[in-house]
């Protein structure tokens, strides 16, 4: 069996799908592969994660590509859609492993089986939901935005915003400025992410005083020696200050607030919607913008016959170590170096690689997280949780004290939103997340004035007041701001970009950053900012393709002819197709 078609996108979701429902099975290994690993000698990891740690099932034919499949049902108990396996497709018995083994089953017909409720699951955590929502319910002391905002009337809004994340209440305080009537609905809940920046990048959003600390530089290892220093000042942002700050906005420019979770959105008549919460009280509004994350299917409506979603996850740990042994003047943007060929060998190329992130607070404590920039299926928090510790062993790192983890779970690329549908969406609801990074928070940041902007204009534009205006035609004006033809063709080159980095083995991934960041400045901080326009990114793809490694080189026009992503890009560019309506199918070739 092709190793590679793990990675296709078709057969992946599949994978998705066959752990799911594999987790109903009670838990197996593969006897060729060793044995399971469960990681009990953990020093750090909390009761709660080794409780719902996975038992893996690997599979010599692919090492690395057998995800956990999860012992119990928890998973399909706890998530709200059901689940199928489609036709055409049925879990065999592995030739090496005792057990139904989906991912070595066979497609007896290769189209996109992806469907709206599969990327719902996906993006509201997968397999990984139980962690994605401990992340996401994590208590952190944090000023009550309703202590600052003045609460909600009963009066009709000229705009709802659904959700306090930091997309929401930007955007929310934008739109006040430009004079709506804006209401935010959402949980009063503390942020509880872990968010690095770019410093300048915060700086030019005025946002540089919710940086609790700075480094002068980011380090990249990629071989065995001296770091690739990447020239740029990083900054771990202050979660309780940019709540604060952003709260602050909303309040100078008279937002109110709601704090309850929205139950649904109803579309009342041409130009009022009602927005149902699960209190039951109901706020009314001439436009509904979603920024409720990533998961946002019940509220959205998203492109059918796309590309399938992908999945950055990491597993963090904020710790007290006796030795740091990298410069703790610089941050340590990416560690892609083995910590385990020393002892265990050549690792399978076919291995999906992580790489580490760390950010050192003081002498003695230090952020540390273990990433997989992309992987379809995601790769789990206790695949990631056993290479992070193994690779601290290695490193003679020893944690004498946790003060916190943390799971970061963000699905990357996938579908646009429909762009023709009369609820608003921004932030990770509306696809806003880099596809090849997983960042949203600048974009997010960054854009909100402007669309705040078209929205207070499609307003005006299609009927100033209640009673004379009509919402579908705003939203629709509206959305062709966030997502215009340009937007769309940098997101065909970001997603190209994304369904690389799934195809490229340990030594692609290496060659790529090397290459990456040995491009002009302007090229790869523009790329990672999404600052490029669609010609400027010809021009990175040009110099990419002049100063990489043969290997590389090969790669590149490889995906491009072969990967259905490749053919969407050209067509994309050409006019062939306007991405936003997806005639073109991505289909496998
Ligand atoms: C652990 C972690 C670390 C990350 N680090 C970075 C980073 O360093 N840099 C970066 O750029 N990106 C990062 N990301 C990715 C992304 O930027 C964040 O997920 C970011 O928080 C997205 O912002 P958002 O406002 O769009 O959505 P969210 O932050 O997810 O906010 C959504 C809000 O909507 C609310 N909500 C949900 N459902 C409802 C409902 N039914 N009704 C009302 N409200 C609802 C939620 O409670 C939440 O407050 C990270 C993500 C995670 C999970």
């Amino acid at each position: 069996m092709n190793a590679r078609l793990a990675h296709d996108p078709h057969f992946s979701r599949l994978h998705v799908m066959g752990a799911a429902v594999a987790g109903a099975l009670p838990h197996l290994h593969c006897a060729a592969a060793g044995s399971t690993s469960t990681s009990s000698s953990s020093f750090f990891v909390p009761d709660i994660v080794r409780s719902s740690s996975a038992a893996f099932a690997s599979c010599a034919a692919r090492p690395g590509r057998h995800w956990p499949l999860r012992r119990g049902n928890d998973v399909t108990a706890s998530r709200s859609l059901s689940w199928t396996v489609p036709a055409g497709r049925v879990g065999k018995q592995c030739a090496k492993c005792p057990t139904v083994c989906f991912a070595a089953s066979v497609p007896t017909q290769i189209h996109d089986v992806v469907s709206e409720d599969e990327e719902d699951y996906i993006k509201a955590g997968g397999e990984e939901l139980d962690l994605v929502q401990l992340q996401a319910s994590k208590s952190c002391e944090q000023p009550k935005i309703a202590e600052k905002l003045q609460p909600l009337g009963s009066e009709t809004l000229d705009l709802v915003v659904v959700g306090c994340g930091p997309a929401g209440m930007c955007l929310a305080a934008e739109a006040a400025k430009q004079g709506l009537n804006v209401g935010l609905v959402g949980p009063d809940l503390p942020f509880v992410n872990n968010y690095g920046v770019w410093t300048d990048e915060f700086a030019a959003l005025d946002l540089e005083d919710c940086i609790e600390q700075t480094w002068r530089d980011s380090a990249m290892y990629i071989e065995e020696h001296s770091p690739i220093m990447i020239g740029r000042a990083y900054g771990r942002v202050s979660r309780t200050l940019l709540r604060e700050e952003l709260s602050r906005r909303c309040a100078e420019a008279g937002v109110r607030y709601l704090d309850s979770k929205v139950d649904r959105i109803l579309e009342v008549n041409e130009d009022l919607n009602t927005v149902v919460c699960t209190s039951g009280r109901t706020v009314n509004s001439r436009l509904v913008t979603v920024a409720s994350g990533a998961a946002a299917g019940r509220f959205l409506k998203y492109e059918t016959g796309g590309p399938g979603v992908g999945v950055q996850t990491a597993y963090g740990i904020e710790v007290e170590v006796e030795h740091y042994p990298y410069n703790p003047d610089f941050m340590l943007f990416m560690d892609y170096r083995d910590y385990r060929s020393r002892d265990k060998g050549d690792i399978s190329p076919e291995e999906i690689p992580t790489f580490l992130y760390a950010m050192p607070i003081s002498s003695t404590r230090v952020f540390f997280e273990e990433t997989c920039l992309a992987a379809r299926p995601a790769m789990p928090f206790s695949l990631l949780r056993e290479r992070l510790q193994e690779r601290l062993e290695k490193m003679g790192i020893k944690v004498s004290h946790v003060h916190e983890e943390e799971w970061s779970y963000i699905p990357v690329g996938g579908s646009l939103p429909v762009t023709t549908q009369r609820q608003l969406g921004f932030g990770a609801a509306a696809s806003m997340v880099h596809p090849a990074t997983g960042y949203s928070l600048v974009r997010s940041l960054s854009e909100a004035p402007f669309y705040a902007a078209a929205i207070a204009r499609a307003l005006k534009s299609t009927g100033g007041k209640l009673g004379t205006s009509n919402s579908q035609e705003a939203a629709i004006e509206a959305w062709n701001v966030l997502w215009s033809g340009e937007r769309k063709r940098q997101r065909a080159f970001f997603l190209f970009g994304l369904e690389l980095i799934l195809q490229l083995d340990t030594v692609g991934i290496k060659d790529f950053f090397v290459t990456f960041f040995r491009l002009p400045e302007w090229l790869w901080k523009g790329f990672l900012g999404s600052k490029l326009s669609s010609v400027d990114l010809i021009w990175f793809a040009l110099a990419t393709f002049v100063i990489a490694p043969n290997a590389l080189r090969f790669q590149l026009v490889k995906h491009l002819i072969v990967h259905p992503s490749g053919a969407k890009l050209v067509q994309t560019y050409v006019g062939l197709v306007d991405a936003g309506t997806h005639s073109t199918k991505l289909t496998r070739v």
